[in-house]
């Protein structure tokens, strides 16, 4: 169907942004963690745009669904499950199609599923610091302003995109970056970065 067409494009233009960036990604994470995220990312979104075919057959929420289990058998480490994990979990609100109201939903059931797993606040430096902002905004661009979607989206990037910034002077406190005390102070969070280029991505398909 048309949503998953559309799920199918923004697929491969994910797949192709984080292979563009993986050598950004894994240098990011050599500063504060194990020099592996971009790398970690790259494999699973190659095995998710390996399974197209079988993608395309799909409803767009079971397709999601898919995506997420391959996200968590394949991208590993503290990533895998906590973008799978949330991915196949919000899943669920897309039942009965995509539209603004159930792209909301999927966006806050994303975010509630990884805060909840990972157990990080905002201010933690981790990924939430860019998925909270983006998912705030785009929940009150669609409810109270009533924007179509796709501003709301681009709201949502702005939003991400503070949110990383934000991350530069903090010291984590989950992950591996939270055992490098003071010494992780002054660098980027690299699932706040590789969140912010999945939203660009989405955006991108959107346009
Ligand atoms: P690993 O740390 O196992 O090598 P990755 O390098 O792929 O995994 O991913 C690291 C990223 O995961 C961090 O930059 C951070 O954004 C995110 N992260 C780690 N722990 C948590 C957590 N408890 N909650 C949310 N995000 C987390
Ligand atoms: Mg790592
Ligand atoms: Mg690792």
């Amino acid at each position: 169907d048309s949503d998953t067409e559309a799920l199918l494009d923004a697929l491969e233009r994910i797949d192709e942004r984080l292979h563009d960036e993986q050598a950004y990604l894994t240098e990011l994470d050599s500063r504060i963690g194990d020099a592996d995220h971009g790398n970690n990312l790259a494999r699973g979104i190659s095995a998710v745009t390996e399974k197209r075919d079988e993608l395309a057959g799909k409803p767009i929420d079971e397709a999601v669904k898919t995506v997420g289990t391959t996200l968590v058998s394949e991208v590993g480490g503290a990533a895998g499950p906590l973008y799978g994990g949330s991915v196949l979990s919000a899943s669920q609100e897309l039942e009965g199609g995509l539209d603004a109201e159930s792209a909301v939903a999927f966006a806050e059931a994303y975010r509630e599923k990884l805060t909840e797993r990972g157990g990080a606040r905002p201010g933690d430096k981790t990924m939430v610091d860019a998925v909270t902002p983006a998912v705030h905004t785009f929940q009150r661009a669609v409810e109270e302003d009533d924007l179509p979607s796709v501003d709301a989206l681009a709201k949502a990037v702005d939003a991400a995109r503070r949110g990383v910034e934000y991350t530069v002077p903090l010291r984590a406190s989950k992950g591996r970056a939270s055992y490098l005390g003071l010494r992780g102070v002054g660098h980027r969070d690299p699932g706040a970065t590789s969140t912010l280029f999945v939203l660009e991505e989405l955006l991108a398909t959107a346009e």
